[in-house]
């Protein structure tokens, strides 16, 4: 934490020290094996994280989870991500569609599935396909209706977690291209027959998968349909909104923290000699352009932290706060790679050796700036907002729904 916040509680602060010590206990040590493995599902990080609970940070204690408020779980993805992207990136990808679940599951559902979520049953959300992207509602995929169940056919790529989910939230059309109600979410369990996950590799995050879930002909029963038919892109755009873009942003600003971290640890160890024989040697971080650098680092944290939580803050009053959270998104996204080319040139060329840290997070920060829209789709929200376009408040809905549940 770079600043003093009047609403963080004994409470956060307490859920900040245990994360941390599990950081540097737990996760820390399992950084070198998982780098090493380049892209693959690590299975274990996942289960000690589960055994915390923390998969169930959002979940209602009356359904085993911990019943925490998105500023608890927005200090957790960051401080996971603090110690491995990859860790956060697991954590928050799950914590996506349960939110969606919370949002949209009948009482039902929500009995069946929440428990498993809480005790370690990861989850995806599957919304993007190769020819649609960002235009999630130019999709292809379909679901038929066939007696009590219903038949899906798709192509999802990107999709986080795809290498450990029990379950995929999948986000499918079921009306008119065009119309939008006419994509539905399904809750599809990884083992049914038709599914087929394969996994591309990626530049960073080892150990943490993003790949492609096709779906052949999948039988889901119509139990299974989250909300009614007609709610899927409502199930995506809340779990972008309410949720994706504040978890990526919580894993930007733990990856930007981790950045400085680094940077302060080299440039107070590595010396420079000074005179005319060399006598004298003075440490890198007293040169004043460096210090210069320093401080604009230190400035974009501060200010990318304080919108993230500001936000979260917002949303956890119950007060509507979609643009402060595309902001978060945009700006923490944004901070980070800008403090990254400072540590990159500070770094010398330390930066261009593959096994120096600060490599890692350059890796790692490249998977940050897609999921949830890319900065573009964010400029593009955020101009709507300036131009007082009337678009629809996700949080808005989110808060409606959810305070009625009693869950959040
Ligand atoms: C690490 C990672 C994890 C992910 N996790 C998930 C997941 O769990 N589930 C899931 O469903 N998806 C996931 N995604 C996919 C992610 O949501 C998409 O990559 C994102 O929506 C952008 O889609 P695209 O990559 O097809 O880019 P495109 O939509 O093709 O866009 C490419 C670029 O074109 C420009 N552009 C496109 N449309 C517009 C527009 N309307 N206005 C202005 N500019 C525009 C922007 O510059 C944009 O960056 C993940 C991606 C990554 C990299």
């Amino acid at each position: 934490m770079t600043a003093t916040y009047t609403y963080l509680t004994d409470d956060h602060q307490r859920l900040r020290d245990q994360a941390q010590e599990f950081g540097r206990q737990v996760i820390a040590p399992h950084v070198p094996r998982m780098e090493a493995g380049g892209t693959h599902t690590d299975r274990e990080l996942p289960r000690l994280m589960a055994e915390l609970s923390w998969c169930g940070v959002i979940i209602g204690t009356e359904y085993g989870g911990m019943g925490l408020d998105h500023l608890s779980k927005t200090i957790l993805i960051s401080e996971a991500s603090y110690f491995s992207g990859a860790a956060g990136g697991i954590l928050q990808a799950s914590l996506i569609p349960t939110a969606a679940i919370l949002y949209l599951g009948s009482e039902e559902q929500k009995q069946l599935w929440l428990p498993q979520i809480a005790k370690g049953l990861w989850t995806t959300i599957a919304v993007t396909e190769p020819d649609s992207g960002s235009h999630v509602l130019g999709m292809d995929g379909t679901a038929r209706r066939k007696g009590k169940h219903w038949i899906i056919n798709a192509r999802k790529c990107f999709i986080g977690n795809s290498g450990i989910a029990g379950l995929h939230l999948v986000v499918v059309r079921t009306g008119r291209p065009g119309d939008p109600r006419s994509l539905s979410a399904f809750l599809v369990e990884a083992d049914w027959d038709g599914i087929e996950v394969s996994q591309p590799d990626l530049v960073g995050m080892h150990g943490f998968t993003c790949g492609n879930v096709r779906l052949r002909n999948v039988r889901v029963p119509a139990t299974h349909l989250l909300g009614e038919v007609g709610d899927g892109l409502a199930a995506a755009y809340t779990a972008s909104v309410v949720c994706g873009r504040p978890n990526l942003a919580a894993t930007a600003l733990g990856l930007h923290q981790r950045i400085m971290a680094e940077t302060l640890t080299f440039l107070g160890t590595r010396r420079r000699k000074l005179g005319k024989r060399h006598r004298e040697t003075r440490k890198l971080s007293a040169n004043p352009v460096v210090k210069y650098r320093l401080a604009d680092m230190k400035s974009r944290l501060m200010t990318a932290e304080r919108l993230l939580y500001d936000a979260v803050h917002l949303l956890d009053q119950g007060v509507t706060c979609d643009a402060e959270l595309v902001n978060a998104k945009l700006v923490n996204n944004q901070a980070a790679g800008a403090s990254l080319r400072d540590a990159s040139s500070l770094h010398g060329g330390y930066a261009a050796r593959a096994d120096h840290p600060i490599t890692r997070l350059m890796r790692d920060i490249q998977l940050v700036g897609a999921p949830a829209g890319p900065d573009d789709i964010q400029r593009l929200r955020l101009s709507e907002k300036a131009l007082g376009a009337d678009r629809m408040q996700w949080s808005e809905d989110f808060i409606r729904r959810t305070r009625r549940s009693s869950a959040v």
